[in-house]
């Protein structure tokens, strides 16, 4: 018997002493080192969405939280595929694979036939039509931009005509001249369709047409060009010149390949309270070996993304860890979420919203983390603060950090598709560095002593918002001021980035702002702004880059099904 006694004596000596400990985990920097060593290592071919590389980083997440004994999220849409780690997986719509179509033609009447990926191809971001030209007009670098005193496009032009331009801007390729956003790809698309041409062809650069980036059929997701876009080689131009009759086809093949967010829960003890859930969340993809969204000097290294962003991901797993060894203290369920498609414009993010898996409604709090590695003499951002009411309080000042608090809930960063569903953020980030979006981004830059002192700061926070008696009341916030550049003109709404071909979905309409006083509403397709068809974001961004303050402009709006006028008066920037 004794001995007996002193058997379970010892066993419930132990399983306290577990517990006890079990109670003082804490984030470690030793972990986040193993997490994010790993997920910014070669192997990982720098994780863009949709590749081998993200897809081996969406497992090792899965497979982490499953060791950690985290659940998936109870209407995880994978919920019968047999492998356990693969229930965590919410597989989103992305396009990553971009073929060229059997019928593609670029032909002078009574000449030749252009050679499809010789002499020209095109491009991943342009429709499938086909066009009976009367002519190609050069348009110099195809940029139009008012605010420039730049106008490539002088004359009338018709949707019979295709406009043929050169890479680049008057700058050169100064990466901080004045023209560098007018000189994207994408506003350069923009203003030909303004222009009124039918088709936009881009004069290569290089002597071999393969050997040139725009060649390379890629796709970003942001949606359709609304006219057709190919890159030609320097002889077929000339060939083109003079040329009265063309025919150009074109026949581009987008294909889904399969990217995932990855979501698993931790349910709460109180038999009430659990029915409501807090979100941390970090986006986990990256910009792979360059591309959209590099500022590397040489395309095709691999951008090991560490700080941005293995530091939030392994942020994420160590909260997972510290809160699975205190779970009978949790009183609300918290649900971990790595995304994807961040880069891309927060598309996994915004599918997450739109497809939750838990309660939307019930979520009190959404914490971001989107590089979170760099701290340098203690200084961290908070994002968010104006949110909801009880924030300033709750962050308060018991950690020695030198804190910039900035009200928004929208920012670069996957929180924003959370708040703009009303839902109360905050977006932890230790700065911008010369390594941001770089291959020099890697795992031996990061600080993971202060990482892990940001960490204990963000379980404190969870633990203030889990132990509270009421959830935290939303707050509309203030916008932050634009920073630098930008648009003379100030509209309040809250573009919807993700892709689309037929308008601009409105996320949201800032409180008495131009687009509010209108009538703009959240939802709503903004189709056209004048005359001028606006297709996506871009369009969008164009058209408001081109706007003047305290001028009507006619928007065309789709709500419901029904197609609405509404007259928009843009105001000055402050
Ligand atoms: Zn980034």
């Amino acid at each position: 018997m004794k001995i007996k006694i002193a058997l379970v004596a010892a066993f419930l000596l132990t399983t306290f002493a577990a517990v006890a400990q079990q109670a003082q985990v804490e984030p470690s920097a030793t972990e986040l080192q193993k997490h994010v060593s790993y997920l910014a290592s070669d192997k990982l071919d720098g994780r863009r969405t949709g590749t081998a590389g993200a897809n081996d980083a969406a497992r090792y997440i899965a497979a982490e939280f499953e060791r950690l004994g985290l659940r998936p999220a109870p209407a995880t849409d994978s919920r019968k595929i047999n492998v356990m780690s693969a229930r965590y997986l919410q597989t989103f719509p992305y396009i990553g694979r971009v073929d060229l179509g059997k019928n593609n033609v670029l032909s002078v009447r009574g000449g030749e036939t252009l050679r499809v990926g010789e002499d020209w191809m095109p491009l991943g971001i342009s429709p499938n039509q086909k066009l009976d030209l009367t002519g190609v007009v050069s348009a110099g670098y195809g940029i139009t931009a008012n605010e420039l005193n730049h106008n490539d496009y002088k004359g009338t032009y018709s949707k019979t005509q295709a406009a043929l331009i050169q890479k680049g801007t008057p700058d050169g390729d100064n990466p901080h001249g004045k023209f560098t956003t007018a000189g994207q790809l994408r506003f350069k698309v923009a203003a030909a369709q303004s222009a009124g041409v039918g088709a936009l062809l881009i004069i290569s650069s290089e002597d071999n047409l393969k050997d040139d980036a725009l060649a390379s059929l890629r796709y970003d997701n942001a949606g359709l060009a609304g006219i057709p876009v190919a890159v030609i080689s320097k002889q077929a131009a000339a060939k083109l010149a003079n040329a009265k009759e063309v025919t150009l086809r074109t026949d581009v093949v987008r294909a889904d390949v399969p990217a995932h967010n990855v979501v698993a829960v931790i349910e709460g003890s109180d038999p009430v309270l659990k029915d409501e859930y807090i979100v941390v969340g970090a986006h986990y993809d990256h910009l792979g070996r360059g591309g959209e969204g590099s500022l590397a000097e040489r395309p095709g290294e691999i951008h090991h993304g560490a700080d941005d962003n293995a530091s939030g991901t392994a942020g994420v797993l160590e909260l997972a860890r510290v809160f699975s060894a205190q779970r009978s203290r949790l009183k609300r369920t918290l649900v971990f979420i790595a995304f994807s498609g961040e880069e891309e414009g927060l598309l996994g993010s915004n599918y997450y919203v739109n497809h939750p898996l838990t309660p939307l409604d019930k979520t009190i709090a959404m914490i971001n983390m989107d590089m979170i590695g760099r701290m340098k003499d203690g200084k961290l951002s908070i994002g968010g603060v104006g949110t909801a009411k009880e924030w300033r309080q709750i962050i308060g000042t018991g950690e020695t950090f030198a804190l910039t608090l900035n009200e928004d809930g929208y920012g670069p960063s996957d929180h924003s598709s959370f708040y703009m569903k009303q839902v109360p953020v905050l977006f932890f980030w230790t700065g911008n560095h010369s390594d941001y979006h770089k291959p020099s981004d890697t795992f031996d830059k990061i600080n993971y002593d202060d990482e892990a002192r940001i960490l204990t700061m963000v379980a404190r926070i969870v633990r203030d918002i889990d132990g509270a008696g009421q959830r935290l009341s939303f707050t509309t916030a203030k916008a932050d001021p634009p920073r630098g550049g930008g648009f003379r003109v100030y509209l309040g709404t809250i573009p919807n980035y993700a892709d689309t071909n037929d308008g601009l979905l409105l996320d949201g309409v800032r409180d008495d702002s131009p687009a509010a006083k209108a009538g703009l509403k959240a939802g709503d397709r903004i189709v056209k702004i004048g005359n001028r068809d606006v297709k996506n974001v871009y369009d969008y961004t164009y058209a408001l880059g081109e706007m003047k303050a305290g001028q009507e402009y006619v928007f065309e709006v789709m709500r419901g099904g029904e197609k609405l006028t509404l007259k928009v008066t843009p105001e000055a920037r402050k």
